[in-house]
């Protein structure tokens, strides 16, 4: 199968859904990660530039020890709009990656940028297999519409998961990948008072009991025609 993850931020895709993505990974799926946005408002004490480097190649190793294939769209941190202009390299990255599911954030998430996001997956998933659409060139092999899953907000705030992904085998290495993004660990660590790999142990472990395992991750689909399938599309 192929799968694409989308998150807005350098971090997001690692922080909710990079279980799924090794577990797909493990059963020999191509994946793909495209990162919607820089990351360059994040941090004390550096310019955007600065930042959006450091940030690129944290999120490019975190890619690395997934065996993913990165899809940087570059766009501005905290300046994504629902428009044409943001939405094209998204259609672009649906249409390089042609997956058979798409991760990406809730539509009810916390942050302008992730349901931004939500909201420019929704239409970019749909467009990107109309040959007419203006874009990267819209190949045979991309999809028809493709299957959309939303993986979990923050602490699960407002979100009830449908489906749940057994991630147990994969939590160090979980581990392993949201400590890649050393930057957003310490300014999380400053600005929010959060320690990131605690909570994500935490949400894993939230999601396992939920689920009857060590560790998971919840998850609910986009329940739409023609986006359905008959066989679990998730591992
Ligand atoms: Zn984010």
């Amino acid at each position: 199968m192929r799968v694409l993850a989308i998150g807005a931020h350098p971090d997001d895709v690692e922080m909710y859904c990079s279980g799924a993505l090794l577990a797909c990974k493990a059963r020999g799926d191509d994946v793909f990660i495209c990162c919607v946005t820089n990351g360059d408002k994040g941090a004390y004490g550096m310019t955007s530039e600065e930042l959006a480097a450091i940030r690129r190649k944290e999120a490019q190793a975190a890619a690395d020890i997934i065996g993913a294939e990165m899809i940087f769209c570059g766009l501005p941190d905290g300046e994504l709009f629902v428009c044409d202009e943001h939405r094209r390299p998204i259609i672009d990255a649906v249409r390089k990656a042609a997956p058979d599911f798409i991760i990406t954030h809730s539509p009810n998430d916390y942050h302008p940028d992730h349901c931004n996001t939500s909201e420019l997956v929704f239409s970019a998933s749909f467009l990107a297999g109309a040959p007419n659409v203006p874009g990267a060139e819209c190949i045979e092999s991309c999809p028809g519409v493709p299957a959309v899953f939303y993986m979990d907000t923050p602490t699960g705030m407002a979100f009830l998961p449908t489906e749940y992904v057994d991630i147990t085998p994969h939590w160090d290495t979980k581990r392993r990948i949201i400590e890649c993004h050393e930057s957003q660990v310490q300014w999380i660590k400053e600005h929010d008072n959060l320690d990131m790999v605690e909570m994500g142990q935490v949400m894993a472990r939230f999601r396992g009991v939920q689920s009857g395992v060590q560790y998971a991750e919840g998850y609910r689909q986009l329940e739409q025609w023609p986006r359905m399938r008959a066989e679990r599309l998730l591992p």
